[in-house]
């Protein structure tokens, strides 16, 4: 097999470590939701791209038929993006002996930035090799002296300043540098994904409280909605 670096990250398939919850299971693909979104008509959840693709060949609900568009569509809740993103899978380079495993929303990060047995291009003038990222310290080339290699002595330091200068023609001459997993940097990933779930749930909770208040109707004013004036005489108690 031939390893490749997949642009931006994409990760199409996953492998996971643990047997999938079957609520948390697209019934057209068979496996954990992606980009999962929920019917407003009849409340199923399916991946966006497989209930796109079955409503295209035909406007219903594959579970129930209920006659069905696009614009049914919307976004699952965040409790259920969460669970499949937080699910554990391998890394697709498992068969060129990377065992990582991450959570899955983590997952492109570790294929972009820092998987060992992800090939990538050398930036360097002329040669543009594909090297495996673990063998790419040992990947020399024959005007590269090993004074240029960083070393403690400022003036190794600026050959080595100009020869980056050189290669910097390339765009991507920096991002195919050796870089080690930045567990802030994970973090901060995992944060922002919590931050965007317990966002949307705080709109949930902000209709229901609007269709609680519309459900009041007359009993429901903003300065009563205290505890404390729910009291005798109130016109809540009941005989
Ligand atoms: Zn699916
Ligand atoms: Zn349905
Ligand atoms: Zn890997
Ligand atoms: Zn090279």
């Amino acid at each position: 097999m031939e390893a490749s670096a997949p642009s931006g990250g994409m990760v199409t398939s996953y492998t996971y470590v643990d047997t999938p919850n079957p609520n948390l299971v697209c019934c057209i693909c068979r496996t954990p939701f992606l980009d999962p979104c929920t019917t407003r008509t009849c409340c199923h959840t399916f991946c966006y791209e497989c209930i796109a693709r079955a409503i295209a060949i035909s406007r219903q609900c594959p579970i129930d038929r209920c006659p069905l568009s696009l614009l049914d569509l919307g976004p699952a809740d965040p409790l259920i993006r969460n669970l499949v993103d937080e699910m554990v899978v391998e890394c697709p380079q498992r068969p060129a002996g990377c065992t990582y495993t991450c959570q899955r929303l983590l997952l492109p990060a570790h294929i972009s930035d820092s998987c060992e047995y992800v090939e990538v291009a050398c930036s360097h003038k002329g040669c543009g090799k594909q090297v495996l990222r673990r063998d790419f310290t040992r990947h020399r080339h024959n005007d590269e002296s090993k004074d240029e290699e960083p070393a403690a002595s400022g003036h190794g330091l600026e050959a080595n300043h100009e020869q980056e200068a050189t290669g910097s023609t390339s765009p991507s001459s920096t991002s195919n540098s050796v870089q080690l997993e930045d567990p802030l940097r994970v973090e901060n990933a995992l944060l922002k994904h919590r931050i965007s779930a317990l966002e949307g749930v705080v709109n949930i909770l902000r209709h229901e409280m609007q269709a609680v208040k519309h459900a009041l109707g007359p009993w429901y004013s903003e300065d009563d909605a205290g505890f404390n004036s729910v009291a005798p005489g109130s016109g809540i108690s009941r005989d």
